[in-house]
């Protein structure tokens, strides 16, 4: 990420927010399993396969623009992002 790119910033928070809102809808999930809760475990794997969708999305946007702005596409896919 380029530390004074506006596009960078917006996008990178956009990442961790979708990662902030999958971790816990996942989280949310596995309780449910634990509780044998078979409607709020349907409805949350719904939930739950949309917001890793939303997460995949924003981070091939980050992904997108490092290449298209700053032709940086390799090596951005470091676990520290995670
Ligand atoms: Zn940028």
């Amino acid at each position: 990420m380029v530390e004074d790119c506006m596009d960078c910033q917006r996008l990178w928070r956009d990442y961790a927010e979708a990662t902030r809102n999958h971790v816990r809808v996942e989280n949310k999930l596995k309780t449910a399993v634990l509780k044998h809760d078979h409607d709020v475990v349907a409805s949350l794997t719904a939930d739950c396969e949309a917001a890793a969708e939303a997460r995949r999305v924003a981070r091939e946007a980050v992904r997108r623009h490092e290449v298209d702005a700053h032709h940086s596409g390799a090596g951005t896919d470091d676990a520290a992002a995670v």
